[in-house]
């Protein structure tokens, strides 16, 4: 699926809440501590990544899924 993900970087605190609720296994936290996307292809644009995000650190651009 051809949906982008955006992450804003400085405001990701790495908690890990998106990698914990994204049914399709997209995201993971990177050794810096930030999340990072590991498995674009298998996103289907649900937005729970974006949601839940306590920061306003990641949005799915869900139109581009289409
Ligand atoms: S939109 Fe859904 S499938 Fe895609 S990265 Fe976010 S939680 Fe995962
Ligand atoms: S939920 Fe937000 S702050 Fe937490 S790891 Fe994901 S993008 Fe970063």
């Amino acid at each position: 699926m051809k949906s982008e993900i955006t992450i804003k970087t400085v405001r990701c605190k790495g908690c890990g809440i998106c990698v914990a609720f994204c049914p399709k296994a997209v995201l993971a936290l990177s050794e810096l501590g930030k999340v990072q996307v590991v498995n674009k292809e298998a996103c289907i644009a649900c937005g729970q990544c974006e949601l839940r995000c306590p920061d306003y650190a990641i949005f799915v651009d869900k139109e581009a899924a289409k």
